[in-house]
């Protein structure tokens, strides 16, 4: 892996708006704001798997699109390979998606029940003009259903004849094919059973090695994260509040945020059972996010300045950040616990 980066985005925002219901409307009320993703800054390696954990509704999936432009960015730029891709005309951006793509959470929801696996997965193919016949992509599609761990004489049948871990195969097959150089990977195991995702997993590991390949990975689950990301951004209410290599987020998290992700994972040790922070409340919405730090509903170490200020991301060791008006305070507690 090289310090190359292959991905970077610059103060990336998606706000979505509303109409208001029916009676709303009536009422002269006015269409509502969404901001899903808010100034995120970050970059990706070439090479490297970037981790992207928060909890379900913090706008990692939005962040994941907005970077595909699958839901355009309401601001920010995104640069891939050195290409301004926000910039790009719809023709161009068609041809630079054969180079990004996607793999989605949901085996059952992103594949279409009517069609088979040839054309599913033979489709990106046909859209990027990869496949002069019909028989040159059903070979290329048999090819590469052997490499996800499928067989080639499985290219006739159905979504429905296959298992959910199955089916995600046919995922990743669909968003190999057109030989790209960076892939979203949008909770591609959390609807699969336990048993199961380790699989998936090592599927991807094996298929990033043999295939060259850089990955967004998003995931809820800090364990999936801790194990295959090379670094990890951790997001809340549609904002980066820490980033960082695996080793140093998960030594030494800065966050209280990240902290009590980190208190969730049962393997951390005893000892360090005194600095753990616990998650109270749930996720405040996006429709009216707090003030100040958005984490400051739920902090166990918020003080005034945090309803009243934004913090600033700041350096906090070797490529690693965070946002946090408490971060020394929050070290001596670290280190009190540790002591
Ligand atoms: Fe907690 Fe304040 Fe830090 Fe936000 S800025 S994480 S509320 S201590």
């Amino acid at each position: 892996m090289t310090a190359d980066p292959l991905l970077k985005v610059t103060n990336l925002t998606k706000v979505y708006t509303g109409r208001p219901s029916l009676v709303g409307r009536m009422l002269g009320r006015a269409p509502v704001n969404v901001r899903a993703v808010s100034d995120v800054s970050l970059s990706v390696n070439r090479g490297e798997i970037l981790g992207l954990i928060g909890e379900s509704g913090c706008g990692k999936s939005t962040l994941g699109r907005a970077i595909l432009r699958l839901h355009e960015p309401t601001a920010g730029k995104v640069e891939f390979g050195g290409t301004d891709i926000t910039a790009l005309p719809a023709p161009d951006m068609k041809a630079m998606r054969r180079r990004m793509q996607i793999i989605f959470q949901d085996p059952y929801a992103s594949l279409n029940p009517r069609r088979t696996v040839a054309e599913i997965v033979g489709l990106p193919l046909q859209l990027h003009g990869l496949a002069k016949t019909r028989s040159e992509m059903r070979e290329k599609v048999a090819l590469m259903l052997e490499k996800v761990g499928l067989k080639a004489g499985q290219l006739d049948r159905y979504p429905h004849q296959f298992s959910g871990g199955q089916r995600q195969r046919i995922g990743i097959a669909r968003a190999l094919i057109s030989n790209p150089e960076f892939i979203v990977c949008d909770e591609p195991v959390s609807a699969l059973d336990v048993s199961i995702q380790a699989q998936i997993i090592q599927l991807l590991q094996d298929l990033k090695r043999e295939f060259a390949l850089t990955y967004l990975f998003i995931s809820h689950d800090i364990s999936v994260i801790g194990y295959l990301s090379d670094r990890v951004a951790v997001m809340y209410l549609g904002e980066i509040v820490e980033m960082g290599p695996v080793e140093s987020i998960l030594a030494r998290p800065r966050h209280p945020y990240t902290q009590s992700l980190m208190s969730a994972v049962p393997e951390v040790e005893a000892s360090d059972k005194s600095q753990r922070v616990q998650l109270s409340g749930d996720l405040p919405s996006p429709l009216s996010p707090p003030s100040g730090c958005k984490f400051h509903t739920r902090c166990p170490l918020a003080i005034d300045i945090c309803r009243q200020r934004q913090p600033e991301t700041e350096r906090v060791g070797t490529g690693h950040t965070a946002a946090c008006h408490r971060l020394k305070e929050n070290l001596s507690l670290l280190e009190g616990a540790r002591a």
